[in-house]
């Protein structure tokens, strides 16, 4: 077994790709702490300064409406519930308005699955937003969403891609990856899109120059084996198109009207993902600590452990919040951590460039 290791380690030392196989006896046996040594390794190559990146974004759930009902999910309502809400346009341009007066220079765009809402709400919505807000950055409708909009409006995804990049969409955010196996994806979101489907956006997004992120949720029923496949799809598919700006792995929130029934994820297990996907995504440059659902100490853990940015402020957030995972912050606040932890903090816009201040 130590041989193994030893192997696996003098390549990842030596910036080689470590395989499937190796992921794979690593993932499952790697110590933590050596984890995170190799994973800082690799995060210096990509990452030579000592910078740790962050944005100012508000995070719109233009409905909460949806049909799809994933038993993970806090956030969805059936359309007759009294907190059920579809906002309207102007709703969405007031809350970026007052992200633009907060500093902000993106929203992320996501909603539910909601059959009422015709496709012109979107492209009117993304038409405004540029109209109104030709400096905002808008990341908006996840994978699901997209395959969503192609089979309720009857499109191809390549159709509904184009149409929506025409309007004014300049990057797709990772959600609703989960974890890209059929067998967990069965129990806790049978009628979402399909991993195959995830990839297949993704796939067709960046050929269309349409850059993306990539999302890990994990803690519900997934193997370790399963968390391993998780990356090498993605491994693989920017092998062939480049087009994923950054990883995003986050665990799973119980609470609300989640139905999993799940142990919460120990933070050591969410270094470990976190450090473990350092080292094997060597073709995707950033890696995301996750502040919300790990709060600001595990994230100052975090960016030892692989990760060289601490996402957004999020001025809103409602989805984890659904599920009682109310962690906070500001940017005075995150900026302070980012020092605490020995590093330099730096703004940034959605697409990783770093923002002079
Ligand atoms: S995770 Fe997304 S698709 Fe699933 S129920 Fe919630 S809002 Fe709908």
């Amino acid at each position: 077994m130590k041989n193994n290791f030893d192997k696996i380690f003098a390549k990842i030392e030596k910036g080689k790709r470590i395989s499937f196989k190796e992921g794979t006896l690593l993932f499952k046996d790697g110590s933590l702490a050596e984890m995170g040594f190799y994973a800082q390794k690799a995060r210096y190559r990509l990452h030579r300064k000592n910078v740790v990146t962050y944005i100012i974004d508000r995070n719109i759930n233009y409905t909460n409406i949806c049909q799809t009902k994933c038993s993970f999910c806090a956030f969805y309502r059936n359309d007759k519930d009294k907190d059920a809400y579809t906002l309207k346009i102007e709703e969405v341009l007031e809350k970026i308005d007052e992200t633009v007066q907060l500093g902000g220079s993106g929203i992320l765009l996501q909603g539910g699955h909601n059959p009422r809402i015709p496709f012109s709400y979107y492209i009117e919505l993304l038409n405004a937003i540029r109209k109104n807000f030709p400096q905002i950055h808008i990341h908006a409708f996840s994978p699901p969403e997209i395959v969503f909009f192609a089979k309720n409006f009857k499109m191809s995804i390549i159709e509904v891609l184009k149409k929506l990049k025409k309007a004014g969409l300049m990057s797709i955010p990772g959600g609703g990856a989960e974890i890209l196996s059929t067998k967990t994806r069965s129990k806790i979101a049978p009628r979402k899109a399909t991993a195959q489907e995830w990839l297949e956006v993704m796939e067709i997004a960046h050929k269309l120059k349409i850059p993306t992120t990539a999302t890990m949720m994990f803690g519900t029923c997934e193997s370790d084996e399963e968390i391993v496949y998780h990356l090498d799809l993605i491994r693989n598919l920017q092998d062939k198109t480049n087009g994923f700006t950054a990883f995003i792995p986050w665990t799973y929130q119980k609470g609300g009207k989640a139905k999993i029934e799940a142990e919460k994820t120990p933070y050591t297990k969410y270094l470990k993902v976190l450090a473990f996907s350092r080292i094997y995504l060597d073709n995707i440059k950033n890696i995301q600590a996750s502040w919300l659902t790990q709060g600001l100490d595990i994230a100052s853990v975090a960016l030892h452990f692989g990760a060289n940015d601490v996402g957004s402020v999020m001025i809103e957030e409602n989805v984890v919040r659904e599920a009682g995972c109310f962690n906070m912050t500001n940017e005075h606040e995150l900026r302070k951590m980012i020092l605490n932890s020995g590093f330099i903090p730096q703004k940034r816009t959605t697409l990783y460039k770093i923002i002079k201040t």
